[in-house]
């Protein structure tokens, strides 16, 4: 059994996403200690207990410390199930990060998934679904598999009840890739949707990104969400470029401006328009992953550059050498290059 400090580098949720996602592809069993001893309030919390949960039923696992504080968990694999699957945290908690917990071991299974989730679709400290539709997923799928996703609810901080579906068409082979610059500049576009609140707030927050970036071809969209289930309220920067799409987000909170959420989204644009790394910081250590699969099971090479190492990044790369045969080699540097191979 792996024996995986839960304290090292970040310590938090990601050590014991990327954990199961490793454990189910390659059927090694895992213990975690010290797990999330790096937040606050440590042990798990419902978005891991539900990708814990989610891990277990596609692998038909063996698990102790499945539960809500937990400090303490280990995970002994089976074997793996494709097929149709309904993943739920009965809070807002984050059910993009639970289906990239099962992913990888579905898009190398040996027929077709579809997983409905059921929860929070945009939360703060999470990719939203936006993200994981347009950022992630085009670059995950250039890597062998075919994943669509389908939004049908908006689900928010606090009361959640959000849902989207995902259908997974596994691969054979996997494939590399490169992602050494961003290509031309394709679309920018800055939007936002607000959940039971006025729509003045999406109109003030896309207005002030788009005159403080002092971008002129520009799409904007305000929506209100339809069907909503709580108040809630997301604005996002996206950069479409020939080999990559960035996208920074902002999340509206009681007592913080339209203004202030628009100045952070802001913020991060210029910090990523001030390098030419096509990959920025959350694609980066999200991408690390599929890419040392491919490099694993399939003797696939592939590469990114990305601003300075994040410590995410950093925890990833330790975790992904702690299942896999695979070099993560880091050449760091205000732009850094990833290369990942066997
Ligand atoms: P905790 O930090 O409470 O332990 P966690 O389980 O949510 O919790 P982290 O270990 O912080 O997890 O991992 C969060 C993941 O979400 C990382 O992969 C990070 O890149 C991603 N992420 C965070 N914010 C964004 C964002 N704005 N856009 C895209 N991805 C994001």
């Amino acid at each position: 059994m792996i024996e995986i400090d839960g304290s090292q580098g970040e310590g938090g949720g990601q050590i014991v996403r990327t954990s199961l996602a490793l454990s189910l592809l390659t059927g090694k069993s895992f213990r975690i200690f010290n797990l999330r001893a790096g937040r606050k309030k440590p042990g798990l919390k419902r978005q891991h207990l539900a990708a814990l949960n989610a891990a277990a039923a596609v692998g038909s696992a063996i698990t102790t410390g499945a539960e809500i504080g937990s400090r303490e968990i280990t995970f002994e694999p089976g074997e793996i199930s494709a097929g149709n699957y309904e993943f739920e945290v009965s809070t807002a908690g984050s059910m993009t990060l639970v289906l990239q917990t099962v992913l990888p071991a579905l898009m190398l299974a040996d027929s077709t998934s579809h997983i409905k989730l059921i929860g929070g679709t945009h939360n703060m400290m999470a990719p939203p679904f936006d993200f994981l539709d347009r950022c992630y997923m085009p670059q995950l799928n250039k890597l062998g598999p075919d994943v669509q996703l389908a939004l049908n609810q908006h689900g928010f901080y606090p009361v959640g009840g959000g849902q989207f579906e995902a259908t997974i068409e596994p691969t054979t082979s996997m494939k590399g890739i490169q992602i050494v610059d961003r290509g031309k500049l394709i679309q920018r576009r800055v939007s936002a949707v607000v959940s039971q609140l006025p729509l003045t707030i999406a109109e003030r927050e896309t207005k002030r990104v788009v005159r403080k970036l002092n971008w002129d071809r520009v799409k904007i969209e305000n929506t209100e969400a339809s069907n909503p289930r709580g108040p809630g309220n997301f604005l996002l920067a996206e950069l479409v470029y020939e080999n990559v799409t960035e996208m920074f987000c902002g999340f509206g909170k009681i007592g913080v401006t339209a203004e202030r959420v628009a100045d952070g989204v802001v913020r991060d644009v210029k910090k990523y328009l001030k390098t030419d790394a096509p990959v920025g910081p959350h694609l980066a250590d999200q991408l690390m992953l599929p890419m040392a699969i491919a490099a694993e099971f399939h003797g696939e090479e592939s590469s990114f550059r990305t601003a300075a190492l994040t410590q995410h990044s950093k925890t990833q790369a330790a975790i992904i050498r702690t299942f896999l045969n695979v070099v993560v080699e880091v050449n760091e540097d205000e732009v850094s290059t990833i290369r990942i191979h066997r």
